[in-house]
């Protein structure tokens, strides 16, 4: 049960268990005083008699009065020679303030009918006396039991809302719009710092500027320089999103409001708009501050994407606070706002405006040296024995995320505990790896070693076809490290160009079908890992054909419309027989390329094998290492800079599985616009 110190006094600890009581206590007694009224009619002590009884003492005159209460209940009171004769001991106290008998009626005509016989003849018979009576106390409860039991639901379901434990109080009713942010406190909690971040250089690079920005606003402010709002960590879950935010909190001292996007998302409406201005009222007054937002796909989403469904309202609006608090609090108040999601492709545009999230920071799976470098800082808390080497660790578990090597770590040590064991030993690691890929290979991408070997030939062939291609565009780095959806990928040094000519296109049809070649060539068989390759190769030969005029049959012509007006989709500007030549031309020059590919790929099948054993071994290669393969490009006039990291203006390409049809669309999309359009 959650209990909440704005009732009453926060500092006094055993007044939890009190509190806990009293509530169920409400209960208790509403129930006792419910059951209690229900028997409060019949439960007086005055004995009820038959109507044989009453006649008796009708006869005998022995009543004084009679009171019929609610038509229902006659209350006999006696006289005096009534009482003397039943009641000879008790004569004072009970004459005429409380009945001595009482009858149930069943109905009040023959009651009254009976009276009458019974008192023939009388000179003063009794007529019983109509009285009306409530019963208070059946009444009063009648009223407040549903109003008890609605709030009692009600308290309930708010409890049920404040799921999640210690979040600052989210499971008092009075604090539903209070942001449930957990606050890491400069005097709180285990510090995290950049050491316990192992890998990841390049984003703990980024983020150590923001740390700068917490720790000397003044340097940045004083040359006119406005310090960012906002960062947005992009990557798989389990890379150490949540932990570098952390760390950069921890380095730079501050106060650290850790919440997930979800925390915003409530049934009622107007609820997530005020938790985030109560988060972001908190940070400012413990500025400088960092703020994080996990998961912010939650409330991020891309706004009006699904006009039909009113549901979205509330992420919309609590969006909408996100983003107006994002630009409300001056540039130099000193609050950060870290958010992380896997999913940047579908936040709202607006979130990555400038002065916003401005800056994105790309967190990935870690490959060979950062697993090795996750392996170290997981294994300083453990006592290991001698045969355990990190290095071979390390290559046992591509595909694994860094929460996934912390897993292993702890799996490992359980298990050398329960083996009794002083140490923790290399098979305890392996059984441990064993069993978190038991547990992965629904969520997570792991590969196995035939698979790492085909996706390295994969990759390879596509690195050799465009290293030995005149016009292709040079390798940079190559890595058989998963990246999202996609198995492998490479990234290559486009030409500024303008013009592509035929060759140029062709030779990238080569190169993209020379992942599937190599797989023919070294493996005999394909397989479905092509599927973006494929389908761009495909765009772009249907592109030279039927729109950029290249192919000889079909001639200058150009079915291009760039008025976007003509509806291809239901008329084709072309005759049907134009249309079977299309089709015809497109897979001849397809096939053709592809038969290249497997050409060259077979020639150079020397350097294809070292080039795709060394992706196997270091999972990540780059140019410099083609040239020693394949030595120098020849055709390469003026020295080609192979920069050793990803940059800006290198382009992509991914090799995704069949199911990511969506994400290779766009990218393919993307790329020959940028390389076909003038
Ligand atoms: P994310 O927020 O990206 O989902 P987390 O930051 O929550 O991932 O990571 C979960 C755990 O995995 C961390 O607490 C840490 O133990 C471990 N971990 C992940 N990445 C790293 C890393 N680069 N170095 C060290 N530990 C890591
Ligand atoms: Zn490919």
């Amino acid at each position: 049960m959650e209990n909440n110190n704005s009732f009453g006094n926060p500092n006094n600890s055993n007044n939890k268990p009190k509190k806990k009581f009293s509530f169920y206590w409400i209960y208790v007694v509403l129930t006792a005083v419910f059951l209690g009224s229900l028997f409060f009619n019949g439960g007086s002590k005055t004995e009820e008699i038959d109507k044989g009884k009453l006649i008796t003492l009708l006869k005998d005159k022995d009543i004084e009065k009679i009171d019929l209460v609610n038509g229902e209940i006659a209350e006999i009171y006696l006289n005096e020679s009534g009482l003397q004769k039943y009641f000879p001991n008790e004569r004072s106290s009970s004459f005429n303030s409380t009945p001595n008998y009482t009858l149930r009626i069943g109905s009040v005509e023959r009651f009254e009918q009976d009276l009458e016989t019974a008192q023939e003849g009388f000179t003063d018979p009794i007529y019983p006396q109509n009285v009306k009576r409530h019963n208070w106390g059946a009444e009063i409860v009648s009223w407040i039991l549903p109003i008890v039991i609605i709030f009692g639901f009600w308290f309930l379901i708010i409890r049920m809302m404040g799921r999640n434990g210690g979040a600052g109080g989210g499971g008092n009713v009075f604090n539903i719009g209070k942001s449930q942010a957990k606050l890491y406190d400069n005097a709180s909690d285990v510090k995290v710092t950049f050491k316990d971040v192992a890998g990841l250089e390049e984003a703990k690079e980024e983020v150590m500027e923001v740390v700068d920005f917490l720790k000397n606003p003044g340097r940045y402010t004083k040359l006119g320089g406005k310090i960012p709002k906002g960062v947005l960590l992009v990557g798989p879950p389990g890379t150490g999103k949540t932990l570098l935010a952390k760390s950069v909190a921890g380095e730079a001292n501050v106060p650290f409001f850790s919440i997930s996007g979800s925390d915003f998302v409530e049934m009622f409406v107007g609820v997530g708009a005020s938790r985030v201005r109560d988060l972001f009222k908190q940070a400012k007054e413990k500025s400088p501050s960092i703020i994080f937002i996990d998961e912010i796909d939650a409330i991020g989403r891309a706004r009006g994407k699904n006009p039909m469904s009113g549901g979205n309202d509330e992420r919309e609006s609590t969006l909408n606070q996100l983003l107006t608090e994002m630009d409300g609090f001056g540039t130099n108040s000193g609050v950060i706002v870290i958010a992380a999601t896997n999913r940047a492709d579908i936040l709202d545009k607006a979130l990555m405006r400038a002065g916003r999230f401005d800056r994105q920071i790309y967190v990935e799976l870690p490959d060979l040296i950062g697993r090795k470098e996750i392996f170290e800082v997981h294994m300083r808390k453990l006592k290991l024995s001698d045969d355990v080497s990190i290095e071979f660790l390390a290559k046992q578990t591509p595909g694994f995320s860094g929460a996934d090597i912390a897993n292993v770590c702890n799996e490992a040590a359980l298990i050398a505990a329960r083996r009794n064991k002083e140490s923790i030993e290399k098979q305890d690691f392996l059984d441990a790896i064993d069993r978190i890929v038991g547990g992965l290979e629904k969520k997570n991408k792991v590969i196995t070693d035939s698979e790492k070997k085909v996706i390295a030939f994969h990759e390879a062939g596509h690195a050799t076809t465009s290293w030995l291609l005149e016009f292709a565009h040079p390798l940079v780095k190559v890595t058989i490290v998963p990246r999202g959806k996609a198995l492998g990928a490479a990234w290559y040094l486009p030409n500024e160009r303008q013009i592509t000519t035929k060759e140029q296109m062709y030779h990238e049809m080569i190169a993209t079908l020379g992942g599937r070649a190599a797989e023919q060539l070294i493996f005999g068989h394909i397989s479905t890992g092509a599927l973006s390759d494929l389908e761009k190769v495909t765009k772009q030969a249907t592109a030279m054909v039927v729109y950029y005029g290249l192919d000889e049959k079909i001639g200058n012509r150009s079915y291009y419309d760039s008025t976007g007006q003509q509806d291809y989709a239901l008329t084709k500007p072309f005759s049907e027989k134009t249309a079977e030549i299309i089709d015809e031309r497109v897979s001849q020059l397809i096939e053709s390329a592809y038969q290249e590919a497997l050409k060259i790929l077979g020639d150079n099948i020397d350097g294809l094998t070292q080039l795709a054993n060394k992706l196997i071994d270091k999972e990540v290669v780059f140019g410099d290492d083609l040239e020693m393969i394949f030595g120098k490009r020849p055709w390469v006039k003026e020295e080609i800079e192979f920069p050793k990291e990803e940059d800006n203006e290198s382009t992509s390409q991914q090799d995704n599985e069949s199911e990511s049809k969506s994400e290779s669309e766009s990218k393919s999309e993307s790329e020959s616009k940028s390389e076909s359009e003038s």
